[in-house]
């Protein structure tokens, strides 16, 4: 139970699983627009607000730079209107003023502690060259900014004595108000950001849910399948994913069935050819021990019968073995160069008086010399098989032809006989474990149905192919085609 959940944990922390993935995208799809989306609103209503408040204070003290003159303020400062227009705007915005004259004196401080004093500042120089500017200094939550005392009415403009600048206002308000309300709106962006953030986890969690839950069923069909419920995975339809997983994998349990079909179908055939020589040895036996005073010639001829049987019962293991050792990887080869000519010449050498007693004629055409990279032993089984499957079905006083040529990359064994031939309907079963044209007349001289099928699996290790031509009453040819050079 433990293991369970700290492995699903494990998996969800990894992001393995599919669901973490699917929630996480969904959070992060629905969280990150939503931040940048209040972090966007909050900084343009800051950059509104500062601007609203610097057009509206320089609006304001262009009004009173043009009451200033007329109050000639610059040169008397007791003018109790500009004063209290001065000391309102000042209180308004909660900030100071410095009226600065020609010669950079301040002439008026809202503030009453810098008056008399010379300011050469930068700003001050500027606006006396006409540059008004405005400063935001966010981090102490004021706004700077000087305003030009010259009149604004085109007739007094356009006169060189009144048009040109006669003093500077040096204004900082206080940004606090904007401040506050930037505070508020933070925190209800925030409770907003947490109330969206608690609605995206639970649509992420439920959706993830409702997306993954698709692959949950289809793991459910297969946990049915491995406990024997079922012998077909259901289909689920809901994405074409999981159609093609489904697909796949009853594919694959067909598959394995054909397998399993043909692995029994294997052993019942083994059990059932195993059987057959001893079934004989043992009825021979029987009768023998159930007659009394069996003259000794019948017990020989007896004897000799299930000497034949025991003779049959180990060919059939030894092809058995010879076919399991076939099966194995190609690792399993043992590759050297040999000479094929030669190793024909032996084979057909051995093979020769067995064909000589039907009278058979064996006749080995070799083109050219070869030289090939094969494993000697299976290669040996491949030559043997065939020659001596076109003695033994073969007809009396008929002919065995096995030609050798080569080109630059294969060598090609051709064995033709004159023998009864393979009707059309066996050729595709020929190489089948087992399968015999005519089990009875097999068996009768002396095969086991596996020499083919030892034939084939050996001339594929070496990455060749065999072909098979007949025409029934007249004859039989393989054509085995291997590599010169053996392919890994
Ligand atoms: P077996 O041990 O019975 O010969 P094989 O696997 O070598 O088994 O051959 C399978 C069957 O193919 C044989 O039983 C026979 O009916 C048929 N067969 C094989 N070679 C020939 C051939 N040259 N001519 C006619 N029939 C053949």
């Amino acid at each position: 139970m433990w293991e369970k959940i700290k492995e699903k944990l494990l998996r969800t922390i990894s992001c393995k699983s599919l669901k973490a993935r699917i929630f996480i995208i969904m959070i992060a799809v629905g969280m990150i627009p939503s931040i940048l989306l209040q972090y966007g609103i909050l900084n343009s209503y800051e950059d509104r607000a500062v601007s609203l408040r610097i057009s509206d204070v320089q609006n304001q003290m262009k009004i009173i730079a043009d009451h200033l003159l007329n109050y000639n303020y610059l040169q008397d400062t007791s003018s109790e209107v500009i004063n209290a227009e001065l000391d309102q705007i000042s209180n308004l915005y909660n900030g100071r003023v410095l009226i600065i004259n020609s010669n950079f004196r301040i002439v008026k401080d809202t503030y009453g502690i810098s008056e008399g004093k010379t300011i050469i500042s930068e700003e001050v120089i500027k606006c006396f060259k006409g540059e008004s500017i405005s400063n935001y200094d966010k981090k102490n939550g004021y706004i700077e900014l000087t305003t030009p005392i010259m009149f604004s009415g085109s007739a007094e403009y356009d006169n060189p004595k009144t048009g040109k600048i006669q003093g500077v206002m040096l204004t900082s308000v206080s940004t606090d108000s904007i401040a506050a309300t930037l505070d508020i709106l933070g925190r209800k962006a925030i409770i907003l950001q947490i109330l969206i953030c608690v609605v995206i986890l639970g649509g992420a969690a439920v959706l993830s849910n409702i997306l993954v839950r698709p692959f949950n069923r289809l793991t459910d069909a297969i946990k049915d399948i491995k406990e024997g419920y079922t012998e077909e995975l259901a289909y689920v339809p809901d994405y074409a994913e999981t159609i093609h997983i489904v697909d796949a994998f009853n594919q694959v349990l067909a598959r394995m069935k054909q397998l399993n079909d043909s692995r029994q179908e294997f052993v019942a055939n083994v059990s059932h050819e195993l059987k057959t020589p001893i079934t004989s040895v043992k009825v021979l036996a029987d009768s023998l021990i159930a007659q009394e005073d069996v003259p000794a010639e019948l017990y020989k001829e007896f004897m000799e019968d299930i000497a034949a049987e025991i003779d049959r019962e180990n060919k059939i293991i030894n092809d058995l073995l010879a076919l399991v050792k076939m099966d194995k990887t190609a690792a399993d080869l043992n590759i050297s160069a040999v000479n094929i000519n030669e190793l024909t010449e032996i084979i057909l050498k051995r093979l020769r008086p067995i064909a000589r007693k039907r009278d058979i004629e064996v006749v080995f055409e070799s083109i050219r010399q070869v030289t090939a990279e094969v494993d000697e032993v299976k290669m040996t089984l491949v030559i043997t098989n065939l020659v001596e499957n076109a003695i033994k079905y073969n007809k009396e006083q008929g002919s065995v032809k096995v030609v050798l040529d080569a080109d630059h990359q294969f060598f090609m064994l051709k064995v033709s006989d004159t023998g009864i031939g393979i009707p059309e309907e066996s050729m595709d079963h020929i190489y089948e474990r087992f399968y015999r044209v005519d089990k009875s007349h097999s068996r009768e001289i002396g095969g086991t149905g596996l020499g083919l099928a030892i034939t084939r699996s050996a001339v594929l290790m070496h990455r060749g192919s065999i072909k098979l031509t007949s025409v029934e009453n007249e004859g039989t040819t393989f054509d085995v085609k291997i590599p010169l050079n053996y392919i890994a």
